[in-house]
């Protein structure tokens, strides 16, 4: 039975040695000291050993039991160690390698100009309002006294969903539903996208922005419009910036004007910049017209207002000297990295 123990022991020290993996060495667990294994079957021979040396033959039996048990555990820790060092080489982390750069993105000269317009209105107590792209017929051109013979209406050349709904060709609807609403007084400017079926070149797209302001209060004359312009082209391009007021038509306004300031480079003297006039046009406006306050809900004889419309990208392509407006849209990174 001793030499039986033995050469157990001496088998397992053996494949124990051999082990090369973890999963091998299990085997070789199971294989020895598993229900089935062979110290196991060499205790269910212990019926056979006499009674009185039954102490005898347990105590080898464990002590070959723990000594197998041993190597098992001190090989496994060892097979460990080497298996995460193994891993540890090969995910190794070259911290000598230059990072890679998080490229952040910037504002658009377009997102820009916007919020300086905005910072200058909401300063003098401005609202912000937004309204629908897609807008109907009476909106965009009814309710701003521009009949369906109207020839503006030509002017414009509008994209029409069908003939009772249009991709807006200006923000100025959304002055209309703010006086439908019945709030007055109102102090507000409306931003946003805008369609008319331009070709594409240098100053034209059929997609633009801009900009409408509308003031309707009592008492409110063309000499609130003049101040309040002349202040916004002070804050916008500089203090000794003058305007001029050309007269002109618009169907929603009477009277209405186009605004010119004076250049920005040369200060009015003429440079190439202003083709040697001095001036640079900007944008219309005027009082807005009695008949557009009644349409929605105003009584005229009571308020007045005025309103004006820029171009947004006019301001951007004024301020940051583009000279090609297509520039605008393309998203070339190399040219939008430069604001
Ligand atoms: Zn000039």
């Amino acid at each position: 039975m001793k030499e039986k123990l033995e050469q157990i022991k001496k088998k397992a020290v053996r494949e124990i040695q051999n082990s090369d993996g973890l999963t091998k060495l299990n085997d070789v667990r199971v294989a020895f000291l598993g229900k089935k294994g062979e110290l196991t079957a060499v205790l269910k021979g212990m019926k056979d050993v006499l009674p009185e040396e039954r102490p005898v033959v347990g105590q080898l039996v464990n002590e070959t039991r723990e000594s197998i048990e041993r190597l098992i555990e001190e090989t496994k820790a060892r097979l460990e160690a080497a298996e995460r060092e193994l891993k540890l080489q090969q995910e190794v982390i070259d911290v000598t390698l230059p990072a890679r750069k998080n490229r952040v993105g910037h504002r658009h000269p377009n997102t820009i100009a916007l919020e300086e317009v905005e910072r200058i209105f909401v300063g003098m107590g401005y609202e912000v309002v937004e309204g629908p792209e897609v807008e109907y017929d009476y909106y965009n051109f009814e309710a701003l006294n521009i009949p369906a013979n109207h020839p503006a209406k030509d002017e414009q050349d509008t994209f029409y969903i069908n003939d009772k709904i249009v991709l807006r060709t200006q923000t100025s609807p959304v002055q209309v539903r703010e006086m439908e609403k019945g709030k007055l007084p109102i102090r507000m400017i409306a931003p946003g996208r805008v369609f008319r079926s331009d070709e594409v070149d240098a100053t034209h797209s059929p997609s633009f922005h801009q900009i409408e302001g509308l003031v309707v209060d009592k008492h409110i004359t063309f000499a609130d419009l003049k101040g309040t312009l002349a202040e916004f082209a002070r804050q916008l391009f500089g203090e000794g910036t003058k305007v001029k007021f050309r007269p002109h038509h618009f169907p929603f306004t009477e009277p209405s004007a186009e605004v010119d300031v004076t250049c920005f480079k040369c200060g009015g003297k003429g440079c190439r910049f202003c083709k040697g006039s001095g001036w640079i046009e900007i944008l219309g406006c005027g009082m807005v017209h009695p008949r557009v306050l009644k349409m929605s809900g105003i009584d005229p004889e009571e308020y007045s207002g005025f309103a004006f419309g820029v171009g947004l990208e006019r301001i951007a392509l004024l301020k940051y000297e583009i000279d090609d407006m297509r520039l605008l849209y393309e998203n070339d990174d190399r040219f939008l990295q430069q604001f």
